[in-house]
């Protein structure tokens, strides 16, 4: 397997490999880009198929991370880890240690934080081995689930996105039909109720999505048929690479924003919805909250209100991108591409 000409390289400064007999961790470390600051992003614990697969998984969302950050006003980079394990079964305290000394030897060059397969305690316990982690529970009980930040900074790219594509400058009465009611889809729910959104809401786990709808007034569909909802916003917050050309073909809402990683199954599905007049929001901007309140968790000033001050900061961002993006014609991704490498090229010129 060539690493250098791998499809999703793209520009990495440094992938570490790692394997510990003793322990069993199989672990790589992907860095994207320090240029704002050290690479931040989550560890994910997963039984990858093979190796192949980890490690395109790995360098895909660590560079997502990069641009992440740089659209966040963040002073840091994109990283990604990944331990080839199992969750449920594999989750020792030898592997963790394993784990945190291998973080611990990059010397602060990538911070780990929780992601698919990791959690607060696991945080803690990488913890015990390095400083370079995040996403710990603090003493208030703050901290360790990123979703209700992930959640409020949706909920704002929402406004940001309704404002300029449908002329509106509030929620109250816009239908969002919402893709999985986990964590973030659930919270995001909630905030669309208040704000007296119409809401129609899908998951594969059905008593989870009857037991939200009744909380928060809304019709449920079937999963397959959340795509065909005439909806002003389509929220995809269940899983990734959920726009293919076939989702594309068949969406009737008017803008999709939503906390799903890595939403776009190709490239060219950005080009298909703008050609179909559907504002997408590019997920690492709308999905940015919870990054957003990790970081601020090592700032002497960290408060809860500058916190969420800051993730309602989305709504601007993208704002500036909608914006930028009808000036020139393209769909809102490239703007946001182009708008995040000026923001960390820029530093770097600078510091250099
Ligand atoms: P979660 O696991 O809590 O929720 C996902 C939900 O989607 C579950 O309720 C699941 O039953 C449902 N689901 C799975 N397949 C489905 C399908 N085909 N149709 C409908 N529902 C389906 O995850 P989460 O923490 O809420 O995160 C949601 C998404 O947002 C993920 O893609 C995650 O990577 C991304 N994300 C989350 C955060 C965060 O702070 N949690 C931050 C950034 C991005």
């Amino acid at each position: 397997m060539s690493i250098f000409d791998h499809a999703e390289f793209r520009d990495h400064e440094q992938v570490v490999f790692a394997h510990d007999p003793l322990s069993g961790l199989k672990a790589i470390i992907a860095i994207h880009n320090s240029y704002l600051g050290p690479a931040l992003g989550g560890l994910q614990i997963h039984p990858y198929r093979n190796d192949a697969q980890a490690l395109g998984n790995v360098l895909r969302s660590s560079r997502t991370m990069t641009f992440k950050s740089a659209l966040a006003d963040l002073s840091h980079g994109g990283g990604k880890a990944v331990i080839i394990a199992d969750p449920r079964y594999d989750k020792t305290p030898a592997l963790l240690e394993a784990m945190g000394h291998l973080i611990d030897s990059l010397n602060g060059r990538y911070i780990a934080a929780e992601d698919l397969g990791s959690n607060a305690a696991d945080m803690q316990a990488l913890a015990r081995v390095t400083p370079h982690v995040m996403g710990l529970r603090n003493p208030a009980g703050a901290g360790g689930d990123p979703s209700p930040f992930t959640a409020w900074g949706v909920y704002n790219a929402m406004r940001g996105a309704v404002r300029h594509a449908l002329g509106k400058e509030e929620l109250r009465g816009v239908q969002v039909a919402i893709q999985g009611v986990g964590h973030v889809g659930a919270r995001l729910a909630r905030y669309l109720h208040e704000a007296g959104a119409r809401l129609v809401l899908s998951d594969v786990d059905s008593h989870a999505v009857n037991s939200l709808a009744r909380h928060v007034d809304a019709r449920v569909v079937a999963p397959k048929a959340i795509f065909d909802v005439d909806a002003d916003i389509f929220a995809p917050c269940a899983m990734g690479d959920v726009l293919n050309a076939e989702v594309c073909r068949r969406l009737q809402a008017r803008i999709v924003v939503g906390a799903a990683n890595d939403q776009l199954a190709e490239p060219a599905c950005a080009e298909q919805l703008h050609a179909r007049g559907i504002v997408y929001v590019p997920d690492y901007v709308a999905n940015a909250g919870g990054v957003i309140e990790v970081a601020w968790q090592r700032r002497a000033d960290n408060d809860r209100r500058r916190v969420m001050a800051h993730i309602a900061g989305i709504e601007r961002t993208l704002e500036t991108i909608l914006e930028r993006a009808g000036r020139e014609g393209l769909p809102p991704v490239a703007i946001a591409d182009r708008l995040a490498e000026e923001r960390f090229v820029k530093r770097h010129t600078s510091a250099t």
